[in-house]
């Protein structure tokens, strides 16, 4: 077991967390960001980022790319392991690493963002990665020229159906209402998209399947209550996010949903931990707002080192 003493740990290396990993190193913390993958997050699994400012348009691996390389650049070390457990302390804050080890540090920032939410019908779970996806840029190559159904209305369904379109022969945008959540610019590129043919008001209540994955869907109207079963080779889900908080330690306060609620500094109810990014409640979930999240969080983690430090040095009275 191995004891380091830092300044400041950061979990998780998405935009929230690399560009606190760049404050971090600027402000001269002596920082480590743990990572269990690629470093990028949900960037990597994004096909074009169109409101990143001042770049009209990357893809969202080169995006990731840039940003983890800008954080090398500023001397950020990246350790690529899965932190297990966070422990809070007065002192010193603890963070448990998969292979044993343990780093210490008197701030810690969590940028653990989350993952897609799931549909929770028959034969989803069962036949993901048989033509069930959470991923068109990871999984849209298998279905080039085939049919597609993507479920959801928020901006996530309505950029994956256009990425789709591009690839499948046909995409069915299937969405529980008769107004799209997602914005205006995407609503009006889907719509004009020929290939793409919305089912409003309508559920997918389960996947069909055989030995060789998704063969077709059933789906209900949910004014007129019709039901149809409708052939197609995959499926994409895109319905929303579930909150990575699985290492948010007990007792910090989180809303029902499951986000972590923090103070205008990225504070969390524990002083020194932080949450920034798709893992802290907030009004919109943005690229650009974890990357200013991750400012503001290192920046706030750079007073309270320097303020516990200070303490620690401090001669008693
Ligand atoms: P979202 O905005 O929460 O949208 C989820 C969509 O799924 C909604 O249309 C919702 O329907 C539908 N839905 C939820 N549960 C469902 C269920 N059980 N059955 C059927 N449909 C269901 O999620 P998101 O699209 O993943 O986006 C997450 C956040 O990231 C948002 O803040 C979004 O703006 C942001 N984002 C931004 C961009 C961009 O700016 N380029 C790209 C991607 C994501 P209702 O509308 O009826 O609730």
């Amino acid at each position: 077991m191995t004891t380091r003493p830092l300044d400041l740990i950061i979990i998780g290396g998405g935009p929230g967390g690399l560009t606190a990993g760049i404050y971090a190193q600027r402000a001269a913390l002596q920082t480590v960001l743990v990572e269990k993958g690629l470093p990028g997050g949900q960037l990597n699994n994004t096909d074009i980022v169109e409101n990143w400012p001042g770049t009209e348009s990357i893809g969202g691996a080169d995006l990731a790319v840039a940003m983890t390389n800008h954080a090398k650049a500023c001397d950020l070390e990246i350790l690529t392991r899965e932190v297990v457990e966070v422990e809070p302390g007065l002192d010193e804050h603890i963070v448990r690493l998969d292979n044993g080890d343990e780093l210490h540090a008197l701030a810690v920032i969590l940028a653990c963002g989350g993952q897609p939410r799931r549909l929770g019908i028959p034969g989803e779970l069962e036949n993901y990665g048989k033509g069930v996806s959470y991923c068109a840029v990871c999984d849209g190559f298998f279905f080039r020229n085939k049919d597609v159904v993507v479920i959801g209305g928020g901006d996530t369904a309505l950029e994956e159906a256009l990425f789709l379109s591009k690839i499948a022969s046909s995409v069915h945008l299937v969405h529980r209402r008769d107004a799209f959540r997602g914005g205006m610019i995407l609503q009006k590129r889907v719509l004009a998209e020929p290939k793409i043919k919305v089912l409003w008001d309508s559920v997918v209540t389960a996947l069909q399947a055989d030995a060789s994955g998704v063969q077709a869907v059933d789906i209900r109207n949910v004014k007129s209550g019709a039901e149809q079963t409708l052939p197609t080779d995959g499926v994409f889900i895109f319905i929303g996010f579930e909150p990575d908080n699985r290492l948010v330690p007990a007792g910090i306060k989180m809303n029902p949903e499951g986000f972590v609620i923090t103070d205008e500094k990225c504070e969390t109810s524990i002083n020194g931990l932080f949450v920034v990014g798709d893992l802290r409640e907030k009004y919109i979930k943005q690229i650009v707002t974890a990357a200013a999240e991750g400012c503001i969080a290192a920046q706030a983690a750079a007073h309270f080192v320097e303020g516990k430090k200070s303490k620690a040095t401090s001669c008693p009275l």
